[in-house]
C-alpha cells in the first residue's frame, strides 16, 4: 500500500501548463508508526516496574507495617525493580545516542584483540557467579579494523553477556577472531558461541527486533531488556557489518559479527 501526496503548480506566467508533484509518503508513514509503537513498548516497560512499586509501597504502608521479614523481601524486590528501570533507561539512550549521530568518525581504527580482551576481564565476574570459563581463540597477526572502539566495545560486551547468561548450562563460552571467510570482502567474522540451550529457528529472525525476548525459562530469570541485540544491530549497520546467527537448540547458538577490513 502506497500513500502520495500531491501538489500542484502553474508553469512560468499563465501558460496554462501544470507541474504534478508525486511525494511517496509510505516511508514516512511507517517510521511514524514505528515510532509511536516503540514510544508504546518503551513505555509499557518502564511502567511495569513502576506499578509493582507502587503496590508494594502501599503493602508497605498498610498490612505488611510491622512485618519486618516481609519488609525485607518487598524491599529487595522494590530494589529489582528499580534497577530494571534502570537497565532499560541506560538502553533506550544508547538507541538514542546512537540516532542522534547517524554517521561514524571517519578515520579511526579499532584493534579487535585489545578491545575483545577488555570485554572479556569486564564480564569476568558476571562469568564466574554463572560458572562459565571463557575461552579464546584468536588469529596471530594485526587484528585491526576502522570504526569507534567503544561501539564494537558494547557490541561484544552485549554478545558476551548473553552468552554467559543463556549459555550459563554450557559451562563454557569461546570468543575466536578469524579472517573472514566471507570470500568477497576482506575482514575479520568474532564469533561468540555458547553451549547453552540455543535458539529455536523460528525466533532467530526476530531476536534483534526491540524489546522481543524468547519466553523461555533462561529469559525469565536472566535480568534483560529486550534491547541489547537491537542496539547491537544498529551498531553494525554503521560498520558495514553483518551480524549471522547459527544455532541448534539444546546444543547452544554461535553469534558471529563479520567486519569488513575496509
Ligand atoms: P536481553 O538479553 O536484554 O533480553 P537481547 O536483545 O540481548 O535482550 O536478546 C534478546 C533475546 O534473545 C533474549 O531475551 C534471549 O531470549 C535471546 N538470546 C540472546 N542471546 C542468546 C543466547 N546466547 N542463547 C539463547 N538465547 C539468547
Amino acid at each position: 500500500e502506497r500513500t502520495y501526496r500531491v501538489s500542484a503548480s502553474t508553469v512560468g506566467h499563465a501558460t496554462g501548463l501544470y507541474v504534478l508533484v508525486f511525494k511517496d509518503q509510505s516511508e514516512t508513514r511507517r517510521i511514524d508508526r514505528m515510532r509511536a509503537d516503540f514510544i508504546a513498548n518503551a513505555s509499557h516497560e518502564l511502567r511495569t516496574p513502576l506499578a509493582s512499586i507502587a503496590g508494594f509501597i502501599e503493602t508497605l504502608r498498610g498490612p505488611a507495617r510491622n512485618d519486618p521479614a516481609a519488609r525485607d523481601q518487598f524491599l529487595q524486590i522494590m530494589q529489582n525493580q528499580t534497577g530494571r528501570m534502570a537497565r532499560l533507561i541506560d538502553d533506550l539512550l544508547s538507541l538514542s545516542r546512537l540516532e542522534m549521530k547517524p554517521y561514524l568518525r571517519p578515520g579511526t581504527e579499532v584493534d579487535l584483540r585489545q578491545t575483545i580482551d577488555s570485554v572479556i576481564d569486564s564480564l569476568g565476574p558476571l562469568a564466574s557467579e554463572n560458572g562459565v570459563v571463557i575461552e579464546r581463540e584468536f588469529a596471530s597477526g594485526p587484528l585491526v579494523v576502522p570504526g569507534d572502539r567503544d561501539e564494537l566495545f558494547q557490541v561484544f560486551e552485549n554478545l558476551l553477556e548473553n552468552a554467559c547468561k543463556y549459555g550459563q548450562s554450557g559451562g563454557r563460552v569461546t570468543v575466536s577472531i578469524a579472517g573472514s571467510e566471507d570470500g568477497q570482502q576482506p575482514g575479520f567474522d568474532v564469533t561468540i558461541r555458547d553451549y547453552g540451550p540455543g535458539i529455536a529457528e523460528e525466533h532467530i529472525p526476530r531476536i534483534t527486533e526491540r524489546f522481543y525476548r524468547v519466553d523461555v525459562e533462561s529469559s525469565r530469570t536472566q535480568k534483560g531488556t529486550g534491547l541489547g541485540l537491537s542496539i547491537v544491530k544498529h551498531i553494525l549497520t554503521r560498520h558495514n557489518a553483518r551480524l549471522s546467527i547459527k544455532s541448534e537448540v539444546g546444543k547452544g547458538a554461535a553469534f558471529t559479527v563479520h567486519l569488513p577490513a575496509r
